[in-house]
């Protein structure tokens, strides 16, 4: 009963977030290149290089991902007073940015393999974790994309 309950509420959630992702999909801008070659912040998406300073090298490069300086000063203050929340925040951003194939990877191996052990050893609430899970994904993912675009 209870996994019935959350497996129709992560469902849900999955859908909601789904919907969003595909709503900013179509209302907004891709920036994932610009991110990518280092013209603009990863974390606030403001300019950082102007474009004619980019050469053609790093532009067909995909590993410039940096941060602006308002936001490398706001990153560096909070490690002066032992605060990692601004850090941890960031690394979380280039987590997605870059390693969400990986990320992806993993969700769908352990969502198979769970799967696997709840049909063969009838485990009913191992559905529910998946459905969790899946939901989960769906939520990160939908914060990827709002990382990737912009207004
Ligand atoms: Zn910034």
């Amino acid at each position: 009963m209870l996994g019935g309950i959350i497996s129709i509420f992560s469902f849900l959630g999955l859908i909601y977030y789904t919907y969003k992702m595909i709503k900013r999909y179509q209302n907004t801008t891709g920036v994932s290149w610009r991110i990518q070659i280092g013209y603009i912040c990863y974390s606030c998406k403001t300019p950082v290089k102007n474009i004619e300073d980019i050469s053609y090298d790093e532009a067909n490069s995909d590993d410039k991902y940096c941060l602006c300086k308002v936001c490398k000063r706001d990153e560096d203050i909070d490690s002066l007073t032992g605060n990692i929340k601004t850090k941890l925040i960031n690394k979380i951003k280039i987590l997605l940015l870059k390693d969400f194939k990986k990320l992806s990877i993993v969700h769908f191996s352990i969502v198979v393999i769970l799967v696997g052990i709840g049909l063969t050893f009838n485990i009913k609430y191992l559905s529910a974790l998946v459905n969790v899970m899946n939901f989960f994904y769906a939520y990160v993912n939908y914060k990827r994309t709002v990382l990737m675009t912009e207004k």
